[in-house]
């Protein structure tokens, strides 16, 4: 097969490890830099361009979108499925699970249990929202944001009043989101690859740190998880519309809740610390799906 890795980046471990994947199993593979994908929209000839080339023959998409390029990233999957050809990150799905509000509706929406969020724009009404919310501090959340960038936490009303003040002066959304503080910096990675866990992980936080992201210094081992945390999993994955997907859950006392489906997870902290080689699923998922479009 020639199979297109989307990434701007393909130094990138996630890429590199992919590529070397596609490699082993003998099909050719181009890392494009989405960024410099030129797409044209004709009925008769849909075409995506590179360094003013057509590309032809691409028989599957691998997307790594990164969250600075979500729209253009998703106008060129968007460009490769009008022309029939099968990727591991529908467009569809890359905005439902870029938008974290749009993410918890979808998944709350269909019972699975979240931390529970809010959303205003309008600041008269916040100390209303923080008492629905029932307790403090609470997470200050950017819609977009990724890697624990843009998540916060405010200990009082008063620092979640001026914290909301500044993101509404910078144009930024932000959800408020009740902190689920007994989790203390831990958090579960759960790897999907064609509806199947592939891989589990705990996190955890750095000292003094609540946000258990590994590129902000947590450190991470292999976990069992129970079939609740499974069944939540695979239904949230399977809302979004994801063939490849990293799912953030927090062991709360209330049960498991479901913090965010990530479209382009990254594979170094997760194929390290299982051992599991996690490219070579998602090759064998790319090499079923285009069998699949093929018959
Ligand atoms: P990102 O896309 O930036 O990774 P997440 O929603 O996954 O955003 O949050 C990053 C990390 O912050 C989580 O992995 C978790 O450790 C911590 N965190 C996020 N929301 C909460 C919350 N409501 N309560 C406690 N910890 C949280
Ligand atoms: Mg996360």
């Amino acid at each position: 097969m020639n199979v297109a890795v989307l990434s701007r980046n393909p130094a990138l471990y996630s890429t590199q490890s992919i590529v070397l994947a596609l490699r082993k199993r003998q099909h050719r593979v181009r890392v494009l830099d989405h960024m410099q994908c030129d797409l044209v929209v004709d009925s008769n000839n849909m075409e995506v361009r590179y360094d003013g080339y057509r590309l032809h023959d691409i028989d599957a998409i691998i997307p790594r979108i990164g969250a600075s390029a979500t729209k253009y990233g998703a106008a060129v999957i968007r460009q490769f499925e009008a022309m029939g050809v099968p990727t591991t990150v529908p467009s569809e799905a890359l905005m439902k699970s870029r938008d974290k509000l749009r993410c918890l509706q979808l998944l709350a929406g269909a019972g699975i249990e979240v931390p529970i969020s809010a959303f205003t724009n309008n600041m008269a009404v916040l100390n209303g929202l923080l008492n629905r919310i029932g307790s403090m501090p609470v997470i200050l959340k950017l819609l977009v944001s990724t890697q624990g960038m843009g998540v916060l936490k405010a200990d009082d009303k008063q620092q979640a009043n001026s914290m909301m003040e500044a993101f509404q002066r910078l144009q930024q959304d932000a959800l408020i989101q009740e902190f689920i503080g007994e989790v203390n910096g831990a958090d579960i990675r759960i790897f999907i690859v064609d509806g199947e866990i592939v891989a589990s992980m705990e996190r955890q936080a750095m000292a003094g740190e609540f946000r258990s992201n590994l590129h902000l210094g947590a450190s991470s081992k292999p976990v069992e998880i129970t079939k609740e945390e499974a069944e939540y999993a695979l239904k949230a994955v399977d809302l979004i519309g994801l063939k490849v997907a990293g799912i953030d859950i927090l062991r709360s006392n209330r049960g498991p809740l479901v913090l965010e489906v990530n479209a382009s997870p990254g594979l170094e902290g997760i194929e390290t610390t299982t051992g599991i080689d996690i490219a070579s699923r998602i090759v064998a998922c790319v090499e079923r799906t285009a069998e699949a479009n093929d018959n």
